[in-house]
């Protein structure tokens, strides 16, 4: 293999089919705004999950190359600091633009890597690209405080950069969660080595191409790869003062355990089990629509997948119905015209899905829409699983348990709106949660009593936007949920709080003996 060498640029155009690719390359990683082979001789063979056609390795990188990606971003760190905040708002407005100019591709090479269709993979990058818009706002979200807190004396604050931080991120929204990361630390003056995830680092790549072109110095953003070993790098290397992590509850518990021990602060978004309640007042059209696209879009692998639904009396007389969409929908590679959802990311992961369905049905559940065995004709080799829909759920058996993270909807039926309620609240798991009812006083109940920390009410996935932040709850997030993903808590998340108190007393105000006593300025 070439040993390690600087290349122009990924140089790595994406197909918008999944054809074979014959000339199959490497990843390489960045360092100081440059795309470089690693020396590595570990490889991760990353798949098209379409497919299982070959499309890239992905490197391990050693430990020098991680060491010198940490050397990197501190070097940067000292003059990116100092610039002003305009300039820093000037590059992260150049790099929106470039982001919306490449748009498609960065969305191909999510539907190529990850398999969500390439509607879907657009939407992945709009959700990311506006976090960075709003991190244009940074002179007015840095804006510290001040007060004449006495007479003379006056307190102000400033958000300072911590200095060197990190991103480790899952596999199932290549563009979106690194764009949570890479605009709120930079601009408000941090470094960052980002860590995409090992099975898809496609999109992570291409925006670095657009940091180079956007104008950050080099060393501001650089990216490695690997899997657990750079974790336990960035875990334990003093010089990273941060952690922004954002998947499974395994891996994740333990980044925050670990990170936290080391004295970092440790941002940490987790797994999911997201209800919708129904209720038989509401609009059954938009309900059934509303369900079967967020159950079963992006094959149900979002961390805000409604994956539960809970019946409230008549309305499990729907079921039908909502089997009917179900099964409409087109489950196809995510290039192909009209497909609805792609691929499961792996052949283990469509294998730990089926097993789900497997004891659903052992513990006595209905398997009412089964999925499992679909191939489109194009595609045999890929790691399908076509809307499977299990009724007859109850809180005790796996499939409700454990988070599916495939096209798999779990159904359970209650009789009134207090049983829901204390129903999803018994969930250890608290990041979305839906009501569906036109009546104002039934959701306004349920909005109060709900532990879940993202409420959507009439709304299936509610996400919120930029100039909020993304509040799961419980075991949805790490640390009791004191530090967020983007808006405010994000950038405080990115900054330390500085307070100075300054007193500026005329001369002749000053008398001539010390006061002992703590001063309280009052
Ligand atoms: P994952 O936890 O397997 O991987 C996430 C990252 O951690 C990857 O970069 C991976 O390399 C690393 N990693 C994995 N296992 C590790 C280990 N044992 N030790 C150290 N590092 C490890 O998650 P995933 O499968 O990529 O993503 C899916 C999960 O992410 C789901 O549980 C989903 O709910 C969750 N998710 C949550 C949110 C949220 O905001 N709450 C958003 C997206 C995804």
């Amino acid at each position: 293999r070439p040993a390690a060498a600087a290349l122009e640029s990924t140089a790595t155009s994406y197909p918008t089919t999944h054809d074979k690719i014959v000339d199959v390359k490497d990843t390489p990683w960045f360092i100081d705004n440059k795309f470089v082979t690693s020396s590595t001789t570990q490889y991760i063979d990353l798949h098209d999950p379409a497919t299982n056609n070959l499309v890239t390795r992905v490197p391990q990188n050693t430990d020098e190359e991680l060491k010198a990606a940490v050397a990197s971003a501190q070097k940067a760190f000292e003059s990116w600091r100092n610039t002003s905040v305009l300039h820093r708002q000037a590059i992260m407005f150049k790099f929106v633009g470039l982001i919306r100019e490449n748009w498609d591709r960065l969305a191909a090479s999510i539907t190529l890597e990850q398999g969500k269709t390439f509607a879907d993979a657009k939407g992945d990058v709009l959700r990311g690209l506006q976090v960075a818009e709003a991190a244009c706002a940074a002179p007015e979200l840095l804006k510290g405080e001040v007060l004449e807190v006495a007479k003379d004396m006056e307190t102000r604050s400033y958000r300072e950069p911590l200095g060197v931080v990190a991103a480790i991120c899952p596999f199932n929204f290549p563009a979106m969660i690194p764009l949570w990361c890479i605009p709120i630390a930079t601009v408000t003056g941090n470094t960052l080595i980002l860590k995409p995830s090992e099975r898809d680092p496609g999109a992570a790549m291409i925006l670095a191409e657009l940091v180079q072109k956007a104008g950050f110095p080099e060393g501001v953003v650089n990216i490695v790869h690997g899997a657990h070993r750079t974790v336990n790098f960035i875990l334990d290397e003093p010089a990273i003062k941060a952690i922004s992590f954002v998947g499974g509850n395994k891996a994740g518990e333990y980044i925050f355990a670990r990170g936290s021990a080391n004295g970092k602060r440790v941002q940490a978004n987790l797994g999911a089990k997201n209800h919708a309640a129904v209720l038989p007042d509401c609009n059954k059209n938009q309900f059934l629509n509303a369900v079967v696209g967020a159950a079963f879009g992006a094959a149900g692998q979002r961390c805000m997948a409604l994956s539960t639904l809970v019946m409230v009396g008549e309305t499990k007389n729907w079921l039908p119905e909502l089997a009917e969409r179900a099964k409409a929908l087109n489950v196809n590679g995510g290039f192909e015209e009209g497909a609805d959802l792609g691929p499961v990311i792996s052949p283990q992961s469509k294998e730990r899905i089926e097993s789900l369905i497997a004891s659903a049905e052992q513990e006595g559940a209905t398997i009412l829409l089964d999925g499992r065995g679909y191939k489109p004709a194009k595609y045999p080799n890929g790691n399908w699983i076509a809307p499977t829909i299990i009724s007859n759920v109850t809180p005790s058996m796996k499939c409700y348990r454990e988070e599916i993270f495939g096209p798999v909807l779990v159904c359970l039926n209650v009789e009134t709106l207090d049983e829901a309620i204390e129903l999803i609240n018994s969930n250890e798991y608290g990041n979305g949660v839906a009501i569906f009812t036109r009546s104002g006083p039934t959701a306004e109940t349920f909005r109060r009593r709900i532990e879940a920390g993202q409420v959507g009410i009439n709304v299936p996935i509610p996400v919120p936007l930029p100039m909020f932040s993304f509040t799961g709850n419980k075991k949805s997030i790490a640390g009791g949920g004191a530090s967020t993903f983007y808006g405010k808590p994000g950038v405080n998340f990115y900054t330390q709080l500085k307070t100075v108190t300054a007193h500026w007393a005329a001369q002749d105000a000053i008398g001539q003996k010390a006061d002992v006593a703590m001063p309280t300025h009052s």
